[in-house]
């Protein structure tokens, strides 16, 4: 579908962002599993629980609009993801297959932000739409979001800092 005009890039737009919440719920199990820092492994855990809620909102939208949220695929989300499964098959051929390490949990930190930093700029455009186009209660779930989203951003950098990279440095 072609957009034709603001309402029309809303909809493809947050059809972009359902995908890609729909492919992190399934991926960040997967990073939890791997991260052998318990404080990185519950940040994983808890954004799992908030992103759930994020799909669930996209969700409220779309009803509204009485449209369905599929339809679409993230290849950018598909892309990060990939990297980050690739990075965790090579970490385990450099580290062993059942060596958890502070290098691997600094490796998921990275792919993890950049995750964040997808989702930031992609709700901040679909934020702007809905305050445009005056859909108040939307731009309130969608900021809803985004503050998550930082809060996660942040967190992982405070891990990484704190803990994680300099454990890295002699691992
Ligand atoms: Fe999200
Ligand atoms: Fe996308
Ligand atoms: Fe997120």
């Amino acid at each position: 579908m072609t957009p034709k005009n603001l309402e029309d890039l809303y909809v493809h737009q947050l059809r972009d962002l359902y995908s890609a919440e729909t492919l992190i719920i399934d991926a960040l199990p997967r990073m939890a599993k791997k991260a052998s820092n318990p404080q990185l492994r519950k940040a994983f855990e808890m954004h799992l629980e908030e992103t759930k809620q994020q799909k669930e909102r996209l969700d409220q939208i779309f009803s509204r609009m009485d449209i369905s949220p599929k339809g679409q695929t993230c290849k950018a989300m598909k892309g990060l993801i990939a990297e980050a499964e690739d990075f965790i098959d090579e970490a385990k051929k450099l580290f062993g297959s059942d060596s958890p390490s502070a290098v691997l949990d600094a490796g998921l930190i990275a792919e993890a932000q950049r995750v964040e930093h997808y989702e930031i700029s992609a709700y901040g455009t679909v934020a702007t739409y809905a305050e445009t186009l005056g859909l108040h209660s939307d731009h309130q779930l969608l900021s809803a979001t985004i503050a998550e989203e930082k809060k996660t951003d942040s967190m992982l950098s405070d891990l990484a800092k704190t803990m994680v990279n300099p454990a890295a440095v002699t691992a």
